[in-house]
């Protein structure tokens, strides 16, 4: 699918659950009214969106949350994606805590790539941000997956709280470990509105003063925001996903299916296409998820409005909680 912007859309990131069993400070601080069983889209019906997204054009999918891990089956979907003819990959993110449970399955199933989302390597600090006191049981579950052949990435989101963020160790991962370190730029979502990020520009500086020979790596760029950088000695890339310093709508390449089954354009906004109802109405064919899906890449806007201009309209930026969106 092309919107209307020229972007091809190839990619759709599907939360499984709203649920989570992380706090952290800047998604889910504490727990919030989850969703009913019945409310949030069974696999079934995941399946049949995918269905109709392949043959318009969707060939990777994510499962995200909330927390994935936490709802039964995971393998078992990600085996049937794999299975579907026109997929070419599928990955998931979590935040590791119940990875070494379906590590194995999740192998036999065929996934492609599992992003950890790790924002400290310091026990304590971790334990501030998230809640969760097991980091060393998360790093275990990386070298795991690493010792699976699995492509690995970590994603790191920084608070900015007035002294030097913490990013060296975590770049540092990259020198060991062949896996891609990436730092999201704190989005005004939810309760991320309540925290200064960490620009970008920042820590590129530091890692060019630190590090002699950092290269944009154009090779490793593929479809998505990130860009990367390589260090030489390094067995892994340094990413950076900067949705505020260095827009990158342009290379938007994603529409979003949330746990309760609204098809989302844009992170940003509210808007989006009830695609539960549509599955649930008997009356509704295949024909129209496939309308729906290509609705959804038409109404993709050129970009994110993070920063509200007074064109704006009123009442149109998202509210839910990331937890709920799915990242
Ligand atoms: N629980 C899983 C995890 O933590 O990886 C998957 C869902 S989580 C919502 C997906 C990603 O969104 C995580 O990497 C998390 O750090 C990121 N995230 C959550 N809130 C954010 C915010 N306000 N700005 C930027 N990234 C955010
Ligand atoms: Fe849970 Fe992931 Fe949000 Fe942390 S970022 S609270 S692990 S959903």
């Amino acid at each position: 699918m092309i919107d209307l912007f020229n972007r091809t859309i190839d990619y759709m990131r599907i939360s499984i659950t709203d649920q989570c069993n992380l706090r952290c400070v800047y998604c889910m601080p504490q727990k919030i009214r989850s969703l009913a069983e019945t409310e949030i889209l069974s696999y079934e019906e995941i399946l049949r969106v995918c269905t109709e997204a392949v043959p318009l054009g969707i060939h990777f999918i994510k499962i995200t949350g909330g927390e994935p891990l936490l709802r039964e089956g995971v393998p078992d979907l990600v085996r049937q994606l794999k299975n579907m003819a026109g997929i070419s990959k599928v990955s998931l993110t979590t935040n590791g805590v119940l990875l070494s449970r379906y590590l194995d399955a999740l192998c036999a199933a065929g996934i492609d790539g599992i992003t950890i989302s790790l924002d400290s390597l310091d026990s304590e600090r971790f334990r501030l941000t998230t809640g969760y006191t097991g980091l060393d049981s998360i790093i275990q579950e990386i070298h795991e997956s690493l010792s699976r052949h699995i492509k690995v990435k970590i994603n790191t989101v920084l608070i900015d709280n007035g002294g030097e963020p913490e990013w060296r160790d975590l770049v540092e991962l990259a020198r060991v470990l062949p896996l891609d370190v990436r730092f999201i730029e704190m989005m005004p979502i939810g309760y991320g509105r309540a925290f200064k990020g960490v620009a970008h520009d920042r820590i590129l500086r530091g890692l060019h003063k630190t590090y002699a020979g950092v290269t944009e790596d154009r090779a490793s760029q593929g479809a998505g925001p990130a860009v990367y950088y390589r260090i030489p000695g390094f067995k892994g890339a340094i990413g950076f996903i900067s949705a505020l310093s260095h827009r990158f709508c342009h290379t938007c390449n994603r529409i979003r299916l949330t746990a309760e089954g609204m098809l989302k354009p844009c992170l940003c906004y509210a808007s989006g296409i009830d695609l539960k109802a549509i599955l649930r109405d008997p009356d509704k064919t295949n024909e129209a998820i496939s309308q729906a899906l290509m609705e959804a890449v038409a109404m993709k806007p050129a970009a994110h409005c993070f920063t509200p201009t007074p064109q704006t309209p009123e009442g149109s930026l998202e509210t839910r909680a990331m937890v709920a969106i799915g990242g």
